[in-house]
């Protein structure tokens, strides 16, 4: 009698625990659902500062999202796996858990076990994983060049996305992702962004007398202050008569003029300190036409590094002529009349830079957002080499497929992998839908042509209603993407399916708590 308690009471806790969790993996993707897709909208994301985003990223809105709920939160980690692995479809990895998490609702209802439910969706992740590399196409230049044109579709970046993506295929193509540094300017053209192989650097020379350009650069990178030390800074004089404070003021130039001579001495022509330079080693900088640049931001520093082969260098009595980089050209350019220095010729030649222009400070920040994930999508689909059909045609064609095989399966697996089939529908549903299109209407039209030969490749024709040829009209993502997406909703579903149970964590003792092990 007693254990029949304790099972009911479990039983209506695990209840009460799944009811929870399906909500909110719901909402979640309720939350998203509508920024899907080419015609989704924008969600406008404001702090408690009044600082505001207006994106459509998925992955953005995730990310400035305050999330509260731990079941929301392991989906959104999943959303931030999904972003840093394959820099797309993470509004589609999210979407997909709700839809799951819904359709497990309808399964639990009919008394299926969430454990079997869990074991079938990791079945059919597996399946539609082996199955997506049968319509997989294999990339070619022009397949690159609409993947980078996909993947900017329904961004502020669109009006200006041949150009883009065109700058996105050339850097994909040029180098790794690591060696692609993005500089923002606002105030200009989106259509005047552009790529040089070298760097640039969003900053000026310290000193109006130094040189705009310096050939055949020796490059210190220093990142301290190039100042005097802390404590010689400090010394206090007693003013008693005009003649010691000249001397004072005389032996700390002294002291300045030591540590520039020092700097010289290597050979150095060029400077990027990542602190602050003393204004009188400035002006023997410009007086000896040395280029110096300070504050410059540690991700620069480190690209410099990179390719020119310069040392970065937190000593400058160390500093020796083996420690410095070369570039064939450092020059200072004028962009919208603010500067912007360029670093070409460098004996490391894979360091590329973008960049990337917009009339506001708002639009440049999205369109970078924008350029960046798609020259990440571009580089996934030219290292894995494949890519799909977009616009939904995909689910569709493995959504059939997995009705047919969930046929195969006895037990109670078999619903479970037909309720992930139908959960895939919601891809080209939503899509249909954030169209102003009827969502069942378009379904049913896609879901009659991918019955045809050669109807696998049709996907939603958000413009118009109905379907299009996916490839033929340049909509295509890379496998990657769709298959990472699909593999960790389903993962993800599994386990939330398999908490049982809610409880509180006891929070850990704190140092003069009661309960605090000394
Ligand atoms: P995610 O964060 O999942 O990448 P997006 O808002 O970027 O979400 O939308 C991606 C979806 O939009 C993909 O399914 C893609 O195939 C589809 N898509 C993109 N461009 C088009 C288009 N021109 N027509 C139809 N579908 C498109
Ligand atoms: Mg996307």
């Amino acid at each position: 009698m007693a254990d029949q308690i304790t099972d009911a009471k479990q039983q209506q806790a695990s209840a009460t625990a799944q009811q929870v969790n399906i909500a909110a993996a719901k909402e979640l993707a309720s939350y998203v659902r509508s920024t899907l897709g080419p015609m989704g909208m924008d969600k406008m994301l404001v702090d408690a500062a009044m600082n505001s985003v207006v994106t459509n990223d998925g992955a953005t809105i995730l990310k400035e999202t305050k999330i509260t709920h731990p079941t929301a939160k392991m989906i959104v980690e999943v959303a931030q796996a999904q972003e840093e692995t394959c820099y797309d479809g993470t509004t589609s990895s999210v979407v997909l858990t709700g839809e799951l998490m819904r359709q497990a609702e309808d399964l639990l209802s009919r008394k299926i076990h969430p454990t079997k439910i869990a074991k079938g969706y990791i079945i059919a992740g597996k399946r539609a994983e082996e199955l997506l590399d049968n319509i997989a196409v294999e990339v070619t230049d022009e397949l690159l060049y609409e993947v980078a044109r996909t993947a900017m579709t329904g961004k502020t970046a669109e009006t200006e996305k041949d150009a883009l993506a065109k700058i996105c295929v050339e850097v994909a193509q040029a180098t790794d992702l690591d060696n692609i540094s993005i500089t923002r300017r606002s105030g200009g053209k989106i259509s005047e962004s552009l790529a040089i192989s070298g760097i640039l650097v969003d900053r000026e020379k310290v000193h109006h007398n130094m040189p705009d350009v310096v050939e055949d650069a020796k490059i210190a990178i220093v990142d301290v202050d190039i100042t005097l030390p802390e404590f010689a800074q400090q010394i206090q004089v007693q003013v008693s008569d005009n003649t010691a404070v000249q001397e004072f003021i005389e032996s700390r130039k002294d002291q300045l003029l030591a540590i520039a001579e020092q700097i010289l001495k290597s050979g150095a022509t060029v400077v990027f300190c990542m602190r602050d330079i003393d204004r009188f080693i400035q002006e023997h900088f410009a007086k000896k036409g040395i280029y110096a640049a300070r504050r410059v931001a540690r991700s620069d520093i480190e690209a410099i590094s990179k390719a020119t082969e310069a040392r970065i260098i937190s000593s400058i009595d160390e500093l020796i002529e083996d420690d410095l980089g070369y570039a064939k050209k450092v020059e200072e350019v004028q962009v919208n009349d603010k500067p912007l220095v360029k670093i070409t010729g460098t004996p490391t030649s894979d360091a590329v830079s973008v960049l990337i222009r917009a009339p506001t400070q708002h639009v440049v920040d999205e369109v970078k957002r924008a350029f960046d994930d798609a020259v990440g999508v571009v580089s996934v689909a030219y290292d894995n080499g494949k890519v799909l059909p977009g616009g939904g045609a995909s689910y569709l064609y493995l959504s059939r497929e997995l009705k047919e095989y969930a046929s195969t399966i006895g037990g109670r697996e078999q619903m479970a992998v037909e309720a992930f089939a139908n959960t895939l529908e919601i891809i080209p549903s939503a899509l249909a839908e954030n169209s102003g299109l009827d969502p069942l209407d378009t379904l049913i039209s896609l879901r009659q042509v991918h019955t045809t030969k050669g109807g696998s490749t049709k996907g939603v024709n958000v413009e118009e209603g109905g379907y299009i040829d996916m490839i033929e009209n340049g909509v295509v993502e890379p496998l990657e993407v769709v298959s990472q997406a699909i593999v960790s909703a389903s993962n993800i579903a599994a386990q939330i399916l398999r908490i049982d149970n809610i409880i509180e964590m006891k929070p850990e003792a704190q140092f003069g708590d009661d309960n605090f092990d000394y």
